[in-house]
């Protein structure tokens, strides 16, 4: 067993409101900069939509990712005849987004509301391109286009997942009165088997082994732009001016300091939560190669119970510092995927092993049960859980977006939120009764404790139960080198381990 730690983010989606206080408190600190000005290392997306850059998630055309061939692990990006493509494809890569899949930023000309000269009209603020300082004849995109526009046939009906729907099912997720959207916030989710890291022919990529934060080194970077091809989440960034790529550094400056992250810092719902992982550096591959349908089992797999003491005693003395041992075993992180089995990883299937997680959203089955019932939420009703069957969006539009699509997991989830629900209900309205309250919870294999502490920890938790976040001690961690290269054992091309060997005089 090598056991590693890892940070991870967990967000509660039925409380996002997509105000995006968290992109732009995450944008004034980190993307200010020349260059920068279109990056959104954490943006929110409405669901069903095309997202940003526009169909992310679609891998047939950006070929991001693993894919498991002639049993060996692969990135997507590099099919073909091995190394003879991906070297023809170094100076030309035609799965790169280009600006036009992002947009092309811009600001408006406010000083002319000011010193316009007198005349018949309004002074207008046109908008100007931030990259060529030219006026814009017209904006045709922007990182949250599609806002709240879920249910629009314009918007959604681009959205990947609805591959999976059949048509009866998109035509009721994009019918004007049925519609209903949801928010997605996306940051880099650090995985375990980055695709970023494995395809950056200049090694300049990392997975820092003591947090599992993945960082570029500005001075390695050598423009190549493979990481933003290999990420299927598309959350490296070419900067157009310094030449290097950027990307999500988890805000590590402010996490090694026990702070939280800015954007969860400042999220207005209070929908993320930030808690450490254990996890067995020695099983990724074989965690990776797994199918699609068991793929977030086996995620769960290599997570390891924080609260076993022989992993205690393994993380003791990997090095690992004992308020570290402490967070993981408060992580609500762990809580949440493992011991709940209430959160679920974005796109499992990409097989970069996520590792920020996310609770599906339940409130359209809320709302259908509140429309059956006269507009009165009946949780007595004997059939309460085979709404979540009947839900606007389809379980399987969810399960296409978090579990690789597996509905069993989607479904577990929300009848654990439901069963949570229910069992509050009972303790603070009083109109279910005790039998009912406990029979919900026993159904779905959550005991009273259970209920109490995710009620807790989704809806009352304080500042330190929603970010366990333990100080970084550099000063006694001197045995761990701050650069520590995730090295992806026999995938990786153009001689990366090689390099990093050289680089770094040790890999992990
Ligand atoms: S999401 Fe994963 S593959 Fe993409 S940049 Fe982050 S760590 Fe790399
Ligand atoms: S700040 Fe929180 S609630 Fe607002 S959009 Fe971001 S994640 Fe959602």
């Amino acid at each position: 067993m090598d056991i590693r730690t890892q940070f991870s983010m967990s967000f509660h989606l039925d409380k996002c409101l997509g105000c995006h206080t968290c992109s732009v408190s995450c944008k004034n600190i980190w993307t200010t900069r020349r260059g920068a000005e279109y990056m959104w290392w954490n943006n929110v997306e409405t669901k069903p939509g095309t997202g940003y850059p526009v169909t992310w998630e679609d891998q047939d055309r950006y070929r991001g990712g693993w894919e498991v061939s002639g049993g060996n692990l692969r990135l997507k990006l590099l099919k073909g005849p091995g190394k003879i493509r991906s070297l023809a494809n170094i100076f030309f890569q035609p799965n790169l987004p280009t600006i036009d899949d992002y947009y092309e930023p811009f600001t408006y000309d406010y000083q002319n509301l000011f010193n316009a000269p007198a005349g018949d009209d309004q002074p207008t603020a046109r908008p100007r391109s931030l990259i060529t300082g030219e006026f814009m004849e017209k904006i045709v995109l922007g990182p949250n286009w599609d806002d709240d526009m879920g249910g629009s046939p314009v918007y959604a009906a681009n959205d990947p997942n609805l591959k999976a729907l059949s048509e009866s099912q998109k035509e009721c997720l994009t019918k004007f009165h049925k519609l209903f959207f949801f928010y997605v916030p996306r940051i880099c989710n650090h995985c375990l088997n980055p695709g970023c890291v494995a395809s950056c022919p200049s090694g300049a990529i990392y997975k820092r082994g003591e947090d599992g934060i993945v960082l570029i080194d500005q001075d390695t970077c050598r423009a190549w732009r493979f990481c933003v091809s290999a990420c299927p989440f598309k959350k490296p960034y070419y900067n157009w001016a310094t030449g290097k790529s950027e990307k999500c550094i988890f805000c590590y400056p402010r996490v090694e300091t026990s702070q939280a992250n800015a954007c969860a810092h400042s999220c207005v719902g209070r929908i993320r939560h930030v808690g450490l992982l254990f996890y067995d550096a020695d099983r990724i591959e074989e965690t990776a190669k797994v199918s699609d349908e068991r793929i977030v089992e086996a995620m769960r797999d290599i997570i390891l119970d924080p609260n076993d003491p022989a992993v205690e005693e393994a993380a003791r003395k990997a090095g690992v510092e004992d308020n570290w041992i402490v967070a993981a075993q408060n992580s609500p992180a762990y809580k949440m995927f493992v011991k709940w089995r209430i959160s679920l990883p974005n796109h499992p299937e990409f097989r970069t092993l996520p590792m920020n997680f996310y609770l599906p959203p339940l409130s359209p089955i809320l709302h259908d049960a509140k429309s059956d019932t006269g507009g009165t939420f009946d949780p007595i009703s004997s059939d309460f859980f085979n709404d979540i069957d009947k839900m606007r969006v389809p379980v399987r539009y969810l399960a296409s977006l978090l579990s690789a699509g597996n509905e069993q997991l989607v479904i577990e989830s929300l009848k654990k939120q439901m069963a949570v629900r229910i069992y509050q209900r009972h303790k603070r309205i009083g109109d279910v009764g005790a039998d009912v309250a406990k029979n919900a919870l026993a159904q779905v294999g959550l005991s009273v404790e259970d209920a109490d502490e995710i009620y807790t920890l989704l809806s009352l938790a304080t500042y330190e139960e929603r970010f366990v976040i333990p100080e970084t001690h550099r000063e006694s961690q001197t045995s761990i080198d701050p650069r520590t290269v995730y090295e992806k054992r026999g995938t990786v091309g153009f001689g990366k381990k090689q390099h990093n060997r050289e680089l770094l005089g040790r890999s992990w």
